[in-house]
This record gives structure tokens, sequence and C-alpha cells, in this order.
């Protein structure tokens, strides 16, 4: 069974999501820790946002 708040529990931050699999939780927030800052970087027609206090990465 596979249980949707799973994969915002489960957070890896090394790697980098994509926000076709995982949509903000709540908008404009880090799924991980919550925090609003954000850097963020725009390569290969893909707008890839960096946590700046746990480093998560997600393509949006
Ligand atoms: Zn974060």
């Amino acid at each position: 069974m596979e249980a949707k708040e799973d994969k915002y529990t489960d957070i890896d931050v090394t790697k980098i999501y994509e926000y076709a699999d995982l949509p903000d939780k709540i908008s404009v927030r880090c799924d991980y820790c919550g925090s609003v800052k954000f850097k963020s970087s725009v390569g290969g027609g893909k707008f890839l946002r960096e946590c700046t206090s746990c480093g998560m990465k997600k393509n949006i």
C-alpha cells in the first residue's frame, strides 16, 4: 500500500525532485524544513529551486 504522505516524510535532500512528482505540500514552502528561502538557478530549460536552509532541490 502506498500512503500519499510518505513521499513528504521520506525526503532525501541529496536528490533533485521534480515538481510533477512532488508538488509543494504548502505552496512556496520547502517540503522538508518548511523554509520559505530559496535560491534558484535556470539550466536546460528547467528552473531549479534549492532551499537555503536544508538544501532540498526541486525542478519546478
Ligand atoms: Zn528546506
